[in-house]
């Protein structure tokens, strides 16, 4: 992943994982690392999960989850599949007929462990059932939920035990010749998380799914999951990410959208650089940022604009996005295309000016894009 030769402070050299595929989603290997979230709507109420999963999926999720912890949920599941726009993981919890319907009904991924659903024959149902549809699994170990045995060996949960428990988990699968399996092994507490992930990384190749749990709300959650996945991203470690937030599923989007491209190994949509603003500002910076996310929140293409308050720093910021402006006219400022000056526009105009001129470059952009894929595809 993102090797940099000009810039080699700027490279992530990726941990090499096995490809899997969760639906038309690559998961691992040298696929983009995938975006994920999770639906908090009742599953049997299709009508609204279809509503949610088109909300995630145009913020950006490349996979969501959906639980299945009741029949009714999973018979909701084939109208939620066939409608979804992106893959569907279902999230199934020790009921392996749950995961059986699931994987009949379309679900492109089983979220489940197998050595929580019973006897060998159940759990050789469940992989037949994946194997029959296509779907592959994932293991999910949660420091909150390790086995009764691995936590008296270990005393506590910590990262012995979360790996001992996805290689056991893992074993079930290899030995029944299944190996489209990913693996997490997520806890609330982020040392623990991030170790239990280094160590696993080291152990198997199979695709690693990152999160930190139950981290909390919208800022601080965002917070704890940027320091511990972001450390593990900056390793080079992970393969699918999910930022767990007691918030709307569309800002776990967001965020971790906006976590892949600090790290420069996504782009998607807008990446606005902002000065913090101060009393040099020539327009009000933190107003129009705000405004412009707003505005730009519908672009997909990858573009980077620098808004900043006086040329103190634009014009060095400018030189490095596709767009930006710079304050510090009277009542004006200077827009640049491409890194060079191009030319003025008053502050009143700004905001309208430049979402035509992002809006404009994000069509060339994806004609661009459509034109190149025709050819690939040819
Ligand atoms: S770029 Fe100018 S306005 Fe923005 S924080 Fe720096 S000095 Fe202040």
């Amino acid at each position: 992943m993102s090797h940099n030769p000009i810039r080699p402070w700027r490279s992530i050299e990726r941990r090499k994982s096995r490809k899997i595929r969760v639906g038309s989603v690559e998961v691992g290997g040298d696929a983009p690392i995938a975006v994920q979230t999770m639906t908090n709507t009742p599953t049997e109420d299709a009508a609204a999960t279809i509503a949610q999963i088109e909300r995630c999926a145009e913020a950006g999720a490349d996979i969501v989850r959906v639980s299945c912890p009741t029949v009714e949920s999973t018979a909701a599941m084939p109208e939620i599949c066939r409608h979804s726009p992106v893959p569907i993981v279902a999230d199934i919890h020790f009921h392996y007929k749950r995961g059986i319907e699931a994987a009949d009904a379309g679900a492109a991924c089983l979220r489940i462990n197998p050595g929580n659903i019973g006897s060998p024959d159940r759990v050789k149902e469940v992989v037949n059932a994946a194997r029959a549809n296509g779907c592959s699994i994932r293991i999910g170990v949660n420091g909150g939920s390790l086995e009764r045995h691995l936590l008296e060996k270990y005393g506590e949960p910590c990262p012995d035990a979360m790996v001992e428990s996805a290689l056991d988990h893992a074993r079930i699968l290899d030995d029944l010749g299944f190996h489209d399996y990913k693996i997490s092994v997520k806890a609330s507490d982020m040392f623990l998380t991030v170790a239990a992930y280094q160590q696993l990384a080291e152990v198997t190749d199979a695709p690693l799914h990152l999160g930190i749990t139950e981290a909390g709300g919208l800022r601080t959650g965002t917070v704890k999951s940027s320091i511990g996945m972001g450390n593990l991203l900056w390793m080079g470690i992970g393969d699918t990410i999910r930022v767990s937030l007691s918030a709307d599923p569309v800002e776990e989007v967001k965020v971790g959208f906006d976590m892949l491209k600090s790290l420069g190994v996504r782009t998607r949509g807008v990446n606005i650089i902002a000065c913090p603003s101060c009393a040099r500002q020539g327009f009000d910076v933190i107003k129009t940022v705000e405004t412009l996310e707003d505005r730009l929140a519908h672009i997909s293409e990858p573009i980077s604009l620098s808004i900043i308050g006086c040329v103190v720093n634009g014009p060095g910021e400018a030189a490095m996005t596709d767009l930006g402006f710079t304050g510090g006219g009277k009542e004006s400022g200077k827009m640049y295309i491409s890194g060079r000056p191009d030319h003025n526009v008053s502050n009143a105009d700004m905001v309208e000016h430049i979402v035509e001129l992002v809006e404009k470059k994000a069509e060339r952009l994806k004609a661009q894009r459509e034109e190149g894929e025709t050819v690939a595809a040819e």
